[in-house]
């Protein structure tokens, strides 16, 4: 049984005093989830649970970039599959607290087939278990708590999590929902809904059963195409929710939590990142009460592509900016150990041959609409 899935803690300790799930609880927060280090709980609990409760994923490797302020964790989830996730500390600076963000992964590979990501390239594995999704948060409390992922100016928690890594998460609905619930729950992790953020391609269902909790988490949609045509090819279930409905129920969000929402785009040269492109995404968002942010192309095994030069993405960003579109630029963190957050990707795929169905004659179909749209 996963510890993490809400009914299961409640139904093992049924006839416990009531302080004991608390204990309980208050271990997992803390990062500890194998029940022989929950030292105040009796011998034979500890067994008992032991006995019953899925093993916690093993850490398989720790790995440090950017002097510190970013590492890398690689869990050992069951069925031979490994999952990784970032924490980048952000230090106190003059105008901002102290931040530590962890990036998680709620998928192993991805169906969804974005032929640019390096995940999606790799296809679908399996789903991954709220105690999958969740011990990639808990084990970074652990390394921060125990001060080993210290650097000046940092903090000793977690206080964000990003669900942005490997999968998307709107196509693990269930597993996705308990743990944000488990993050901000007061007998979880306790965090903010307002620093959680969810990355989702567009599955409209999922956004709108998101608009249903009531909680003002922040929703960041990948857009990566001003128009249909293109993005149909970028991001492939496109087809099934088209821009229009994709944006309205982006809308719905945004008037049911209040949350200004974030529109994520990646450059890629010569593909989505000429000025038109811009001016034609600033007329779609700009009444949206948006944030846009600007992901340079992070260069993946399948495809040709690469980022426009860093004065065409500035130029990008500033017919957004005039627009009224707030716009940022995202800085990759932790290139040099290949954990570039939303870019998270178990190499072996690649280096063991395996066919990359999604990259499979993507580059041209798209550099095909690309120059057709350059004509027009
Ligand atoms: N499936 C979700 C979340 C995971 S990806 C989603 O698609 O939103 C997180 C972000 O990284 C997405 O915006 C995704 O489009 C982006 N991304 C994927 N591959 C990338 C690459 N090679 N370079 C830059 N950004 C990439
Ligand atoms: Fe899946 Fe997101 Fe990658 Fe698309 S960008 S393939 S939805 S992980």
């Amino acid at each position: 049984m996963d510890a993490y899935d809400p009914g299961t803690l409640p139904a093992l300790l049924a006839g416990e005093p009531p302080y004991r799930l608390r204990q309980v609880r208050s271990w997992l927060a803390r990062g500890i989830d194998d029940p022989a280090g929950m030292t105040d709980l009796p011998q034979e609990l500890r067994e008992r649970l032991g006995a019953r409760l899925a093993p916690a994923p093993r850490v398989l490797r720790i790995s440090t970039a950017d002097g510190g302020l970013t590492r890398k964790v690689l869990l050992e989830c069951g069925g031979g599959e490994a999952v990784e996730s970032v924490l980048m500390l952000y230090p106190r600076t003059s105008g901002r607290a102290a931040r530590a963000t962890v990036c998680i992964s709620t998928q192993a590979g991805c169906a969804l087939g974005c032929p640019f990501c390096a995940t999606g390239q790799a296809g679908f594995r399996r789903q991954l278990t709220v105690g999958e999704i969740l011990r990639q948060v808990t084990v970074m409390q652990r390394l921060l708590a125990a001060g080993e992922a210290a650097v000046p100016g940092a903090v000793d928690h977690v206080t964000n999590v990003v669900f942005m890594g490997m999968g998307e998460p709107l196509a693990n609905l269930d597993a996705t929902v308990a743990a944000v619930r488990w993050l901000v729950d007061q007998a979880g992790l306790g965090l903010s809904a307002r620093s959680i953020t969810v990355s989702t391609v567009g599955l409209v269902p999922g956004i709108r059963r998101l608009t249903g909790l009531g909680l003002p988490i922040t929703l960041a949609v990948s857009l990566h195409a001003p128009d249909d045509r293109l993005r149909d090819d970028l991001v492939p279930v496109n087809r099934q929710h088209p821009l229009a409905e994709l944006l309205e129920a982006c809308r719905g969000y945004r008037a049911a939590t209040g949350r200004r929402l974030t529109f994520e785009y990646v450059l890629i040269d010569g593909v989505n990142a000429a000025m038109g492109q811009a001016r034609a995404l600033a007329a779609l968002v700009g009444d949206m009460g948006c944030h846009v942010n600007l992901i340079p192309m992070n260069p993946t095994p399948a495809v040709p592509w690469t980022a426009p030069p860093v004065p065409a993405q500035r130029a990008f960003a500033g017919v957004l900016e005039r627009a009224g579109v707030p716009t940022t630029i995202r800085r990759n963190r932790g290139g040099d150990i290949d954990a570039a957050c939303g870019q998270l990707y178990a190499s072996y795929a690649v280096a063991s041959g395996k066919v990359l169905p999604a990259a499979v004659g993507a580059a041209e179909r798209v550099s095909a609409v690309a120059a057709d749209a350059d004509r027009r």
